[in-house]
């Protein structure tokens, strides 16, 4: 054998480098379905289903491009537990000349492989920016926040830009455009997405994550996530024909029961690479040129695409694996256990938790403001926080889910990924959903019987912290507040915070 070429499960792009130069006659694509990578963590059943089934489709793809595939499966006898097990059995039984994979998105990945055999590394592609491309433009300067690098990317791509390269619209952002809540009456109709995938491979792969996995998390029944690059360019056209046009003005906001609303649910489909940033930022980018989405939808899009998730790769990559680690608040608790169960009065997070339970996925506003702002304000360790996350959404790789809840959500990076922690009280909630009319809790309240949790932790939040972000100019208002409430309502907050947490920690 000239060359063994491992494709891990998140790796699934017929383009990628470690394909480039394939030689069927001498070389062979290696993908193990590791128990390991299915257990080290309690995982979703939706999430095996999805990682499973994409890897077989993929593996069925490439032979019948005339590749050899020496595929493991998890249910096969004998089958190697973990992907550094299955390297070394390959390499005793083929001896490779040279092994090849493109960069891993989980620095435990890379370290379980290096260990076990020498591989050559090669860059991935997939991505609109290099992490060396992140690092240079961050170096020398006194600030490098997301617009910093977001702005740079525009330009680079010449993306929603004029002829004499500004902005379109006159502006980098319509935040303030997009921030509309539903109303009363809720959403009305929203388009939903396409149906399940519905062929024999994920029929099996069903079937076996029930049988085989049975105490993982959630059900794999109504599995309905794309697992084949044709499956996810159809939800990508179906998502900017129906949905993108709507999802600049809501992206913010919640219905309880309404897992899509007007989000495109392709981030489970762009982190096992089947579709990439390229053509779906692309996709948007034509609709608004052909008038089909307005310019407000399609820049959020586009920022998600182009600026967050590049730079939340950047930072993974650029900073190393001790970002893992960072835990700048201090934080200790372990997350609740209705995080896990939805056994819980409060009615935002029964909602997200039993959907999450049913989904296995909650879009950025529920998993920003009402999971991961509890997470932060009970104090939950950050890298707790991450586990909990790769554990129950169906997007969550390692390099994505580490910036987005150990620095976003957690603001426990010190500020690399936001400025300021996104911490607010249960009004923001209550602006911003409908779940505070069947809560029994009130959102205005701090203290007494009918207190909201989330407002109560809130200002005991800001109270404990305060010292910490009196230099933070994005926290003054914040901090004003609560330097109007007297010491007595100071005092009464940080009792009830005391009881909150005994009575439901
Ligand atoms: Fe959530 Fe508080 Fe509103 Fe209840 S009152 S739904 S706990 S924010």
């Amino acid at each position: 054998m000239r060359r063994l070429i491992l494709v891990l499960g998140d790796q699934l792009d017929a383009r990628s480098a470690a394909l480039d130069g394939f030689d069927p006659a001498r070389d062979a694509i290696q993908m193990t379905e590791a128990a390991e990578e299915a257990t080290y963590l309690a995982q979703h059943k939706k999430r095996l289903v999805l990682f499973f089934a994409a890897m077989r489709h993929f593996a069925e793809g490439q032979r019948a491009e005339g590749r050899t595939v020496l595929y493991r499966r998890v249910d096969d006898p004998g089958a190697p537990g973990t992907l550094a097990d299955s390297l070394r059995r390959a390499v005793a039984d083929h001896a490779p000349e040279e092994i090849l994979c493109v960069e891993p998105g989980d620095w435990r990945v890379r370290a379980a492989l290096d260990a076990a055999a020498p591989i050559r590394w090669l860059e991935d592609r997939h991505f609109l920016s290099t992490p060396a491309e992140w690092l240079a433009m961050g170096a020398g300067r006194k600030r490098f926040i997301l617009e910093d690098f977001y702005r740079e990317m525009r330009r680079r791509t010449g993306w929603l830009l004029d002829e004499a390269g500004q902005p379109l619209g006159g502006a980098w952002n319509f935040d303030k455009e997009n921030r509309k809540s539903f109303g009363p009456d809720g959403p009305g109709f929203t388009p939903g997405r396409p149906d399940a995938p519905d062929d024999a491979i994920t029929r099996e792969v069903v079937r076996m994550v029930e049988a085989r996995f049975p105490d993982a998390p959630g059900s794999a029944v109504g599995f309905a996530e794309p697992v084949t690059r044709a499956q996810a360019l159809a939800h990508l056209a179906d998502f900017v024909a129906h949905r993108l046009c709507g999802f600049g003005d809501h992206q913010d906001a919640i219905a309880m029961g309404e897992p899509t609303l007007w989000h495109s649910r392709l981030s489970a489909a762009l982190n096992l690479k089947l579709i990439s940033p390229r053509e779906v930022c692309e996709a948007a980018l034509a609709a608004y040129a052909e008038g089909r989405a307005p310019l407000n939808a399609v820049e959020g899009f586009v920022r998600q695409i182009l600026g967050w998730r590049e730079f939340a790769r950047g930072v993974y990559v650029g900073l190393g694996p001790s970002y893992l680690d960072r835990n700048e608040l201090g934080a200790t608790a372990e997350p609740p256990r209705f995080l896990w169960t939805a056994e819980t009065d409060m009615a935002c997070i029964r909602d997200a938790v039993g959907q999450l339970q049913r989904e296995a996925y909650a879009h950025h506003i529920q998993r920003l403001m009402v999971l991961g702002l509890f997470l932060m304000l009970w104090g939950a360790n950050p890298r707790r926080a991450h586990d909990w996350h790769m554990a129950l959404f169906v997007d969550a790789i390692d390099w994505v889910s580490a910036p987005n809840v150990i620095g976003m959500s957690q603001h426990a990076d010190g500020g690399v990924m936001g400025t300021k922690p996104y911490c607010a009280s249960g009004a923001y909630i209550d602006r911003m959903s409908d779940c505070c009319r069947s809560c029994r809790y009130d959102p205005k309240q701090a203290t007494g019987p009918k207190a909201c949790p989330f407002t109560t932790l809130y200002w005991d939040f800001l109270d404990r912290r305060a010292a910490r972000f009196r230099g933070n100019m994005r926290m003054k208002m914040q901090l004003a507040n609560l330097d109007r409430k007297s010491p007595e309502d100071r005092a009464a907050i940080r009792r009830a915070a005391d009881a909150l947490r005994e009575r439901i920690g």
